[in-house]
């Protein structure tokens, strides 16, 4: 497995969270080695989901690498 970070062209799903990634967002192209027209895309410092549950409904301005 390889993964680096792209800046999406397309919107793309999350393949932990099934979200939506939305086209110009950057996040982590993830291709496996042994197969690699199987590509997949992974939100970028955590699933969205699982950020806010840290903090519902408030919009997070402090961006997390
Ligand atoms: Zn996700």
């Amino acid at each position: 497995m390889s993964e680096r970070l792209v800046t999406l062209r397309h919107d793309q799903l999350c393949d932990l969270c099934h979200r939506k990634i939305p086209a110009g967002e950057k996040a982590y192209l993830v291709r496996d080695d042994f197969w690699p027209m199987d590509v997949r895309f992974e939100h970028r410092g955590g699933c969205p989901e699982s950020r806010t549950a840290e903090n519902t409904g408030e919009k997070n301005t402090t961006s997390r690498q």
